[in-house]
C-alpha cells in the first residue's frame, strides 16, 4: 500500500437485493454513518438505498472502492432490528439483502417528512373588522399556528379573507411539524368491565408486560370469550410503560373492525400497515414508527419489519392462521418470527387463538410458552348447538348442494327474522367445467389446475395464476354448442340455489373477488352486521373474526372439503376453519345452531366439532404427529425446484438429492412432483428434508445446495423451512 495516501474510511452496506453479504463502500470525508444508518450507494449503473451493517467491511482495492452517495436524515435501524434481519435470513436460508429489503419498503420515508406551510398569528388586529375577520380573530386568540385552509375551514370564511388579513400583518409565515398519522392511544380512555375470568387473564398478561423480558403466552379461549378485550389490557400496560406495540392480524378485511374496537378502548386508532395502504401513507407510517410518534401498529405480517425502536409487545391474533406464512422470496411464518423478535428484543409476545396451532399447543404443554385460558363465552352469549348432517341419509335434490334439513333450518331462521351464513371455501360458480359430448375439461394453459367458472363475470379463471378467459359457448375440443356443464359448487352456485328456495330473502355473496376490493368488502360486512342481509354465502373471508349479532345459523356446505388432500395438516386446518366459522353464530343471547353437511360424520374432525371436545382432538393430533416425527416433534424443510420444462426441474431436483450430505438424524424424501406441479408455466418438483427436533436442518440444506448442481438456465430453487403443508 502506498504510505502517502491514507486508507479511506469504509463501511459495509447491505443492499436490498439477493446479496449474500454487505458490500464495502468508502465513507466520504465529513459524512457520519454508524451501523443501522440508511444510506444511498451506487450499485452498477443505479443508486439504491441500503443499510450500514455491523459486519467487518471487507478490504477492497481502494481504486475500485465507490463512495456512499448520501446518508439519509433518518433514525438508524436499531441493533435489535439488524439482528432480527440477520436471524430471519439465516433461519430461512435467504440472502440477508432480501431480508433487509423487507425493512426498506418505503423509500421516500428515508427523508424527513416535509413541514407544512402555516400561518402564525402576530397578535395584530386587521385595520377594518368584518364579521368574517372577527370569526378568524376569535380562533387565533391563543396564538397557535394554523394552515391557511384549516383556518378558513374552521372559521367558515374563504381563503381570500385569510390572505387579506395576512397582507395586513395579522399573520406571519411559519412551518408546522408534520402531523402524526394517528393520535397517541390513551391507556386510561375506556374499555369494558371485564368479568372475573377475563380480569384474571388480563392481569396475568399485563403482569408479563410490566415484568418485561422475553416470554410467550398463549391466550386460548373459544370465539367470543373476549380475547381481544383481554389483550387490550396488555397493550395498555405496554403503552403506559412507554413501549411500542405491534398487533399482527391475518386478514386485511379484519383490520377495519379491529381499528374501531381499538379506538373505543384507547380513544384513538392504531396505525395500520398492509399491502392495501396508499404509498404515501406507507411512507408516513414507516417514518413515524421509526421516530416513535406511532406507538401502536396493527398490521399484516410484513409489519414485523417496520423500524420500531421501542418495541415492547407483539400480539399475534389468530396465531394459527395460515395467512401468517409468507411464501414469496423470503419464506417465513410471521407468528414464529414474532417470537424470535420478542426474544431478540427481550419483551413478551402474546399468541391469541380459539384453535391454536398444534405447534403452539405443544409449546404450551411443555412449558416453553405460558398459557392463559378463557373458559367460556362472554356474558349471555352461548356457543351454538352443533350437529352434522349426514349427506348419505339426507341427499340434496338433484343438481343442488343443500340438504333438506339445512334448507328447513334456513327457512325457520328467516321466519324468526334472523340471519343465516352458508360457508363454502370455494370462490366462483363451479370448480370444473366439462363438455358433455367429448369430455373435454377446461384447464389452465399454465398451471396444473382446472379453470373455475365465475358466472357473474362470465369468465373461466385460474385460481393459481389468475389466468382468465371468456367462457365459450362451444367446446374448444369438439365444437359442440351448449353442452358445457358445471361440476361441483362454488359460492355463486350456492347463491343461485338459495335464491331459488328463498326468492324474497336478501341474499349476498361475500368472497375475496368481490368487485371493489377491500373497501367494498368492509362495507358489505358492516351492512351484514347491521342486519341488511338475510342469507350470507361466504368463503373463509367471513369465517374470521367478524361479529354478526343477528346471525343464528351457520351451515357448512361441504365440511369434508380440505380433508381430502392427503396433507397431514389437513385435519388440523379443517378443525380450525370449522370451529371458526361455526363460531360466527350466536354472538348475542339468541339460540343458535351450526350444521355441517358431510359424508363422513364419524371423522374425528366432525366428532370434535360437534361434541365441542377440542381437547381430545388435539391430543390425538399431537400423538399422531409425535409418532410420525412430524412438526413440532421433528423438523421439515421443503425444497422446491422449478423450471420451464419438466425434465429440467426433475433432473436438477435429482442432482440435489444426490448432493445430500450423510447424516443419521436427517433424511431426504423425493423428489416428487410438487402438490401443484405446474404453476404459471413452471414445472415444480419438491424434496422434503426431514430431521429430528434438534437436528440442524439449515446446515444440512445449505451443504446440499452448495454441493448440488449449479442453478442454471430457467431453474430456480426455493427453500421453505417449516412448510405449511407436508
Ligand atoms: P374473541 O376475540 O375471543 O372472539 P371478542 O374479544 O371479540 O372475543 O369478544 C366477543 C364480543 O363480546 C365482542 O363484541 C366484545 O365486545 C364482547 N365482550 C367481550 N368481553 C366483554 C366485556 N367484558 N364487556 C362487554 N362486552 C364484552
Ligand atoms: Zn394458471
Amino acid at each position: 500500500m502506498n504510505r502517502d495516501s491514507p486508507r479511506p474510511r469504509t463501511a459495509a452496506v447491505l443492499v436490498p437485493m439477493p446479496a449474500e453479504r454487505p458490500y464495502t463502500y468508502a465513507v466520504p470525508d465529513g459524512m457520519q454513518v454508524e451501523p443501522g444508518s440508511i444510506v444511498q450507494v451506487p450499485l452498477g449503473p443505479r443508486e439504491v438505498a441500503g443499510v450500514v451493517w455491523d459486519a467487518d467491511a471487507g478490504a477492497v482495492d481502494p481504486k475500485k472502492l465507490r463512495p456512499i452517495t448520501r446518508a439519509f436524515d433518518c433514525p438508524p435501524l436499531s441493533k435489535d432490528m439488524r439482528r432480527f434481519i440477520d436471524w430471519v435470513a439465516d433461519y430461512t436460508l435467504s440472502p440477508p439483502g432480501l431480508a433487509a429489503r423487507m425493512a426498506l419498503r418505503a423509500p421516500a420515508a428515508f427523508d424527513p417528512e416535509p413541514w407544512i406551510e402555516g400561518l402564525k398569528p402576530t397578535g395584530n388586529a386587521p385595520d377594518r373588522m368584518t364579521d368574517a375577520r372577527r370569526r378568524v380573530m376569535e380562533l387565533i386568540g391563543d396564538g397557535f399556528a394554523w394552515t391557511r385552509s384549516g383556518l378558513a375551514h374552521a372559521a367558515g370564511v374563504t381563503g381570500a379573507v385569510i390572505d387579506g388579513m395576512r397582507a395586513q400583518g395579522c399573520f406571519e409565515d411559519t412551518l408546522l411539524p408534520p402531523r402524526p398519522v394517528v393520535a397517541p392511544p390513551d391507556p386510561a380512555y375506556g374499555g369494558q368491565d371485564l368479568n372475573p375470568d377475563q380480569q384474571a387473564a388480563a392481569d396475568r398478561l399485563a403482569a408479563t408486560v410490566k415484568a418485561g423480558g422475553y416470554s410467550v403466552t398463549l391466550l386460548d379461549g373459544v370465539t367470543g370469550s373476549g380475547k381481544t378485550e383481554v389483550y387490550f389490557e396488555a397493550i395498555a400496560a405496554a403503552v403506559e410503560a412507554g413501549r411500542q406495540v405491534l398487533v399482527l392480524l391475518p386478514e386485511i378485511a379484519l383490520t377495519h373492525a379491529f381499528l374501531e374496537r381499538f379506538q373505543q378502548r384507547f380513544g384513538a386508532k392504531p396505525a395500520e400497515w398492509h399491502s392495501d395502504l396508499a404509498p404515501r401513507m406507507r411512507e408516513r407510517v414507516w417514518r413515524q414508527v421509526a421516530e416513535g410518534q406511532i406507538r401502536v401498529v396493527a398490521g399484516a405480517r410484513s409489519a414485523l419489519f417496520l423500524p420500531f425502536n421501542e418495541l415492547g409487545l407483539i400480539v399475534v391474533d389468530e396465531e394459527h392462521d395460515p395467512a401468517f406464512k409468507q411464501e414469496d422470496r423470503v419464506f417465513y411464518n410471521a407468528r414464529d418470527m414474532a417470537v424470535v423478535r420478542g426474544h431478540i428484543g427481550a419483551f413478551p409476545v402474546i399468541l391469541s387463538s380459539a384453535t391454536p396451532s398444534v405447534e403452539t399447543r405443544v409449546n404450551a404443554q411443555t412449558g416453553r410458552y405460558a398459557r392463559v385460558a378463557l373458559p367460556s363465552r362472554y356474558a349471555e352469549a352461548a356457543l351454538p348447538t352443533l350437529a352434522s348432517i349426514d349427506l348419505r341419509r339426507h341427499p340434496p335434490a338433484r343438481g343442488g348442494f343443500l340438504s333438506p334439513p339445512l334448507i328447513e333450518a334456513m327457512r325457520r331462521t328467516l321466519e324468526k327474522e334472523e340471519q343465516s351464513l352458508l360457508f363454502l371455501n370455494r370462490r366462483g360458480y363451479a370448480p370444473l367445467t366439462l363438455c358433455r359430448v367429448c369430455g373435454h375439461r377446461f384447464q389452465c394453459p399454465d398451471c396444473s389446475s382446472w379453470l373455475v367458472e365465475h358466472r357473474f363475470r362470465g369468465q373461466l379463471v385460474c385460481h393459481q395464476c389468475g389466468h382468465a378467459e371468456k367462457k365459450p359457448e362451444a367446446c374448444p375440443e369438439c365444437g359442440t354448442l351448449d353442452h358445457l356443464v358445471a361440476c361441483g359448487p362454488g359460492v355463486e352456485r350456492i347463491a343461485e340455489e338459495v335464491v331459488a328456495h328463498f326468492p324474497d330473502a336478501r341474499t349476498i355473496v361475500l368472497s375475496s373477488d368481490l368487485v371493489g376490493g377491500v373497501r367494498r368488502l368492509r362495507l358489505e360486512l358492516e351492512a351484514v352486521a347491521k342486519g341488511e342481509a338475510d342469507i350470507v354465502i361466504g368463503t373463509q373471508l367471513v369465517a374470521k373474526g367478524h361479529n354478526f349479532p343477528n346471525m343464528t345459523l351457520v351451515g357448512v356446505v361441504d365440511a369434508d372439503l380440505g380433508l381430502a388432500n392427503g396433507d397431514p395438516r389437513a385435519a388440523e386446518r379443517t378443525f380450525q376453519l370449522l370451529s371458526q366459522v361455526t363460531g360466527r353464530a350466536g354472538r348475542t343471547g339468541k339460540k343458535s345452531r351450526g350444521l355441517l353437511q358431510t359424508y363422513q360424520p364419524d371423522h374425528p374432525v366432525m366428532r370434535a366439532i360437534v361434541s365441542g371436545d377440542a381437547e381430545s382432538f388435539y391430543e390425538r393430533e399431537i400423538a399422531e404427529r409425535e409418532r410420525a416425527g412430524l412438526p413440532p416433534f421433528g423438523r421439515l424443510a421443503g425444497i422446491i425446484v422449478s423450471a420451464a420444462t419438466r425434465a429440467e426441474a426433475e433432473s436438477h431436483a435429482r442432482g440435489l438429492r444426490r448432493a445430500a450430505p450423510a447424516a443419521n438424524d436427517i433424511h431426504v424424501l423425493g423428489p416428487a412432483e410438487a402438490p401443484l406441479s405446474l404453476v404459471g408455466g413452471r414445472h415444480r418438483f419438491r424434496l422434503l428434508v426431514q430431521g429430528e427436533r434438534k437436528s440442524h436442518l439449515q446446515g444440512f440444506v445449505r451443504e446440499m445446495l452448495a454441493a448440488g448442481p449449479k442453478v442454471r438456465g430457467s431453474v430456480r430453487v426455493q427453500v421453505d423451512i417449516d412448510p405449511q403443508s407436508f
